[in-house]
C-alpha cells in the first residue's frame, strides 16, 4: 500500500483566470523511498504536494494519506491526521523563532498531543549533527543548521512521510548536499518516506524515482534515473 495516494485530482485557484494549477493528476508514492517532483515554475508541484499533504483540498479526486481517505475528513480531524502522519521540510525552515532547538524538535508530537520521546530525539538531533545545541534558538543558527534542524523536527515526530519543498533553495551548494544526505540517510536509515518538490537536477538525483509536472500534469516519470535522464 503507498504511503500517499492522489487519484485523478484537479485545483484551480480562484483568481486564475481558470486555468487549472492542478488538472487530472493521479500518483502514488511508495513507502519507505524517497520521491522527487519535478517540473518548471508554475507546473503546480507545490500545490500537489499540498494536497497531497492534506495542507489544501483538490476540487476534485481523492487523497489517501497512509491508507486513510483524508478527503473526507473535516477540520480537527484532517489536522490530526496530518500531525500523527506528516512531518514537513520547507525551503524557509519554518522554524519557531522563541524555542529553542529542542523544543522545536519535540513540538510536533506536543501538537499531536502525544508525549515526546526524548530519547529518539536527541538521537535524531545527533544524527543532524545538532547535539550541543539543543539549548540554542534559530536566531543562533546558521541557515543549514537550521534545515537540519527543521529536519530533526520531521524525523522526532516518526511520520510516516516526510513532505520536502524545496529544502535546498535556500543554502549554498555545500550545504544543500548536507541536507539532502540526510534525507537519503532519513529513507535508507530510517524506513522514512520522502516527497521532495524541487527544480534542480542535482537535487533529483538523490531520490529514487522523479515525476515530472508540466501545465498541472504529470508528462513523465522516472525510476532510479541516471543524470543523463533528468539533465
Ligand atoms: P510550482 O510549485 O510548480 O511553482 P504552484 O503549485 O505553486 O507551482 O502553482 C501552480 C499554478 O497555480 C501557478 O500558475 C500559480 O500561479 C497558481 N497558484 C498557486 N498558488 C496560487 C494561489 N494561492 N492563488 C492563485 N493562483 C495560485
Ligand atoms: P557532482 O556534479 O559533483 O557530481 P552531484 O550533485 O551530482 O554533484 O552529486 C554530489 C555527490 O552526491 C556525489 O558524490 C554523488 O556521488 C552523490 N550522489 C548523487 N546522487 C546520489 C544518490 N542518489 N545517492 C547517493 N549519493 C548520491
Amino acid at each position: 500500500q503507498p504511503v500517499v495516494e492522489v487519484v485523478d485530482i484537479a485545483k484551480t485557484y480562484a483568481g486564475a483566470g481558470g486555468v487549472p494549477a492542478l488538472d487530472g493528476v493521479s500518483v502514488a508514492f511508495a513507502r519507505g523511498t524517497f520521491c522527487a517532483v519535478m517540473g518548471p515554475s508554475g507546473s503546480g508541484k507545490s500545490t500537489l504536494l499540498h494536497c497531497a499533504a492534506g495542507l489544501d483540498r483538490p476540487d476534485r479526486g481523492d487523497v489517501r494519506l497512509g491508507g486513510e481517505d483524508i478527503g473526507r475528513l473535516k477540520e480537527p480531524a484532517l489536522t490530526r491526521a496530518r500531525r500523527r502522519r506528516v512531518g514537513f521540510v520547507f525551503q524557509s525552515y519554518n522554524l519557531m523563532d522563541s524555542l529553542t532547538v529542542w523544543q522545536n524538535v519535540l513540538l510536533p508530537r506536543k501538537l499531536a498531543g502525544d508525549r515526546p520521546d526524548k530519547a529518539w530525539a536527541r538521537e535524531v538531533i545527533a544524527r543532524v549533527g545538532l547535539s550541543g545545541r539543543e539549548h540554542d534558538r534559530p536566531g543562533q543558527l546558521s541557515g543549514g543548521q537550521r534545515q537540519r534542524v527543521a529536519l530533526a523536527r520531521a524525523l522526532a515526530a516518526r511520520p510516516e512521510v516526510i513532505f520536502a519543498d524545496e529544502p535546498t533553495g535556500a543554502l549554498d551548494l555545500s550545504t544543500g548536499r548536507e541536507v539532502l544526505t540526510l534525507l537519503r540517510e532519513a529513507v535508507d536509515d530510517f524506513g522514512t518516506s520522502v516527497v521532495m518538490v524541487t527544480h534542480d537536477p542535482a537535487s533529483a538525483a538523490w531520490a529514487d524515482r522523479v515525476v515530472f509536472l508540466a501545465d498541472g500534469r504529470i508528462v513523465s516519470e522516472l525510476g532510479y534515473p541516471t543524470s543523463e535522464q533528468i539533465a
